[in-house]
C-alpha cells in the first residue's frame, strides 16, 4: 500500500460521498463503544476526503476528522441500499500489480449515507478520530514529509528533505516517510530506475543533476501509478524493474538484479547498467 493507491481510493470515496450526509454509523458491539467523537459524526456532511502519503483523511463539517492508515490489509466498499455491493475497486493488496481481494474480516465501520448506500471499512487499519484543528499536531502526522502527489517539489525542496533523513542511502531515504510521504518499495525502485540513480548512492552526496532527475522521475512514476489505480491507464508493464529479477531492463536489455543495498530490510530491484554507482560525483560535485 502506498501513496498513489490511497490517493486513488480517496478520489473514489470522495465521488461516492460528495453531497451526501452520513446518517448512521455502526461499529461492532465490542469495539470503540467509548469513541463518542466517531459516533457523533452521524448526521453530518463530509467536507473532504483526501490523502497524504499513505494516510486517508475524512474531514467532517462539524470539525472532526477520521484518519486511517493501512497497517495491514483493509477494504473500503460502497454498498447499495439493500446490501448489494456496487463493486470492489477500493479493496487493495500490498503489491501494485496484485489482484484486489475482499478481506475476510468483519466490517469495522458501516457508515450509512442519506440515500441508503453504505461505506464499509473492513480489515485491520489504524483508525483515529481527531478534532480537525489538531490533526497535523498528532504525532503520526506531525513528522510526515510532503506528499509529492499533493505538491510539486523543487530541487531545493528535495535537497532539503534528503538532508533531513538519517538514512545513509537514497534507497532508504526514499522510504523514510519523514522525508517524503507515500513512496513504497515498488515505487522507490521505479523512481531510482527512471532517474538512473544507483540505490546505494549516499543521499547527501547526490548532486543537483541527480536530484533533478529524481524529482522528475518521482513525479512521473507516482502520477502514472495514481492514474493506474484510478483505472485511467491500461498498459501491459506498469513496473520496469520492480519484482523483475533476471528479466531484461526495458531501457538497455541488461538483466535486472535485486539486492538489499544495506540493512534496510527492503529488496531493491535495479539495472546495473542504467544505474551505475556514480563515484565520480562524490569527488566532483560541481552542480
Ligand atoms: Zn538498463
Amino acid at each position: 500500500m502506498d501513496g498513489p493507491q490511497v490517493k486513488a481510493l480517496a478520489h473514489r470515496l470522495s465521488v461516492a460521498v460528495w453531497g451526501h450526509r452520513v446518517d448512521r454509523i455502526d461499529v461492532p458491539v465490542d469495539r470503540w463503544q467509548a469513541n463518542v467523537l466517531l459516533k457523533h459524526c452521524a448526521g453530518h456532511h463530509v467536507l473532504r476526503i483526501y490523502s497524504h502519503g499513505c494516510w486517508l483523511i475524512w474531514n467532517f463539517e462539524h470539525g472532526v476528522s477520521w484518519l486511517c492508515y493501512p497497517v495491514r490489509r483493509w477494504s473500503w466498499e460502497i454498498v447499495q441500499a439493500g446490501g448489494a455491493f456496487i463493486r470492489e475497486p477500493t479493496a487493495w493488496t500490498p503489491g501494485p500489480t496484485a489482484v484486489a481481494a475482499r478481506p475476510r474480516s468483519r466490517p469495522l465501520i458501516r457508515s450509512q449515507l442519506d440515500d441508503g448506500r453504505e461505506i464499509v471499512l473492513s480489515g485491520r487499519p489504524l483508525f483515529l478520530t481527531l478534532l480537525t484543528p489538531d490533526l497535523w499536531r498528532h504525532p503520526h502526522l506531525a513528522d510526515l514529509g510532503p506528499d509529492p502527489l499533493a505538491q510539486e517539489l523543487s530541487v531545493a525542496d528535495w535537497r532539503f528533505r534528503l538532508r533531513l533523513s538519517e538514512k545513509p542511502t537514497i534507497a532508504r531515504a526514499l522510504l523514510d516517510q519523514r522525508v517524503l510521504a507515500g513512496i513504497g518499495n515498488p515505487w522507490k525502485c521505479e523512481i531510482l530506475h527512471a532517474a538512473g540513480v544507483h540505490p546505494a548512492t549516499r543521499a547527501i552526496a547526490l548532486h543537483s543533476r541527480q536530484i533533478q532527475q529524481l524529482a522528475t522521475a518521482a513525479q512521473a512514476c507516482l502520477t502514472r501509478a495514481y492514474r493506474h489505480y484510478l483505472g485511467d491507464l491500461q498498459e501491459g508493464r506498469l513496473c520496469a524493474v520492480y519484482d523483475r529479477a533476471g528479466e531484461p531492463c526495458p531501457t538497455c536489455g541488461t538483466a535486472i538484479i535485486v539486492d538489499r543495498c544495506g540493512r534496510d530490510g527492503h529488496w531493491t530491484w535495479y539495472c546495473p547498467k542504467c544505474q551505475r554507482p556514480d563515484t565520480q560525483a562524490l569527488l566532483f560535485d560541481n552542480w
